[in-house]
């Protein structure tokens, strides 16, 4: 816990964090909450544990036994859920996040101003808990507004996932295939951005890194790991093995890796988050939505319109996004640590449909949510407190109706959702739209779905070819 507040600590005045705790309604922290005959898929790859009794007491999991539930384990007081063989996983982390950055970009947000930002950023990442991400790693936000959002969670202020925010990415002018106007040149630049973030309370760096020369790439790992932070980058090659080899601990998208740079990441232990869907091409869409169906989660017409629209943000021919898909999969094979994360957002839904996207993928149930839970506090650097269901570790924890080692969409069926022991109230409203309605306002090009598909080559319904 204590390399959780670092970040809180630094940027708060003492005297607030002190009147924050004593604004914690008083039972709280105390409250011990007894999850009774579940199953638990613990996160580390284990077999599944079956009626199993998990007793939480405050913010952490005091103890786990096998069989029903004695009164004498937690006392009188205890809040005891009967869940009847639900499945109780760690909670599930997005590893690529953007919390209020669009895409595509919408016309109806054209000049917004930063509080309004602000607010998409929070409604983002509370609708991502509700969903059972627990934590969020924000990759890329202008002006601090996810470390704002760690901190109010943080706080308490609001019940949402915790943040493990970047602030902006690090790059050198002109990175990002030339879409970064002003950047760090040289490596005292790029030191100095790299403390800045750290002073400014960042828990990562992202990085650009395909346009850094390898001292300035040097530096920057240098610079975060001294802080005690990781270093992530926007990769694709040439360039992803020039940044393992200099010891970047994450690459984000990796188009295009090479079978050398896979076989140094698994050699070095470089994690890796492919986001898959936000390079699905329109057959993968059609295959995604065909799969859902065939699996009996008929969505709303709408959010399937919707969510098209999302997934086209980053439109790829169907080439590269089957390329992409066997790159996860050799990445898997040759043991590289996987991460979840979906570029596109909210967080929550497209954190799911990335979590099926793995399995579509060839990676298997088990593995696809140690990416999305073990994995993921590893490279963060808390897999003590985090990341498995085992004892003494903070009570972040998703409870499933159904078994998502049997079918991965099952990660849809939210029974529950704690938070550092915190039962999140799925059923109180947060107001009366959606997240969706933000997408729902946006008015496509003429054209547009036609126009994309026939540049990418893909005819709708034939989803044989993208296999
Ligand atoms: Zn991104």
């Amino acid at each position: 816990m204590k390399a959780l507040r670092t970040g809180l600590v630094r940027a708060m005045p003492i005297l607030l964090a002190g009147l924050v705790a004593g604004l914690m309604p008083a039972g709280l922290a105390a409250q011990t909450i007894v999850l009774t005959n579940v199953n638990i898929i613990d996160g580390n790859g284990g077999p599944v544990q079956e009626d199993m009794t998990i007793v939480i007491s405050g913010e952490r999991i005091a103890s786990i036994t096998q069989g029903p539930y004695e009164s004498s384990d937690a006392g009188d007081g205890a809040e005891v859920h009967d869940l009847d063989g639900a499945w109780v996983l760690p909670g599930f982390w997005n590893m690529h996040a953007h919390l209020s950055v669009m895409f595509p970009d919408n016309p109806a947000l054209a000049g917004e101003r930063m509080p309004s930002k602000v607010i998409r950023a929070g409604l983002n990442s509370i609708d991502g808990l509700r969903h059972g991400f627990t934590s969020v790693r924000s990759v890329g936000e202008e002006d601090y507004i996810d470390v704002a959002w760690q901190q109010a969670f943080d706080h308490g202020f609001f019940l949402g996932p915790r943040v493990f925010a970047s602030g902006a990415p690090v790059s050198p002018t002109a990175g990002h295939r030339g879409y970064v106007e002003e950047g760090a040149d040289g490596v005292a630049a790029i030191r100095k951005e790299v403390r800045r973030r750290v002073q400014k309370g960042a828990r990562v760096i992202k990085l650009f890194s395909v346009e850094m020369l390898p001292d300035e790439l040097e530096t920057a790992v240098q610079t975060a790991h001294s802080l005690g932070v990781h270093v992530t980058s926007h990769v694709r090659e040439p360039g992803a093995y020039a940044a393992v080899k200099a010891g970047v601990d994450c690459l984000e998208h990796g188009y295009g890796l090479t079978d050398e740079t896979i076989e140094l990441m698994a050699e070095k232990g470089t994690f890796y988050t492919p986001t898959i869907i936000c390079n699905l091409s329109a057959g993968y869409i059609a295959e995604r939505e065909a799969r859902l169906a065939e699996l009996g989660y008929a969505e709303d017409e709408e959010i399937v319109r919707l969510r098209t629209m999302v997934a086209f943000a980053d439109e790829r021919s169907p080439e590269f996004a089957l390329e992409q898909r066997q790159i996860l999969a050799k990445a898997a094979k040759a043991g590289v640590k996987l991460l979840i994360g979906s570029d596109s957002m909210p967080v929550g839904e497209m954190g799911f449909l990335e979590m099926e996207q793995f399995v579509l993928s060839g990676v298997s149930e088990m593995d696809t949510i140690i990416a999305a839970t073990r994995n993921a506090a590893e490279v963060q650097g808390v897999l003590g407190d985090l990341g498995t269901v085992e004892e003494g570790k903070l009570a972040d924890l998703v409870v499933l109706g159904a078994n998502p080692l049997e079918n991965i969409s099952n990660i849809r069926e939210t029974l529950m959702v704690l938070k550092g022991g915190v039962m999140v109230d799925l059923d109180a409203q947060l107001g009366t739209s959606t997240y969706w309605d933000y997408y729902g306002s946006m008015e496509l090009p003429e054209g547009f779905l036609a126009e994309s598909e026939e540049a990418a080559g893909f005819q709708r319904g034939n989803t044989a070819t993208d296999q």
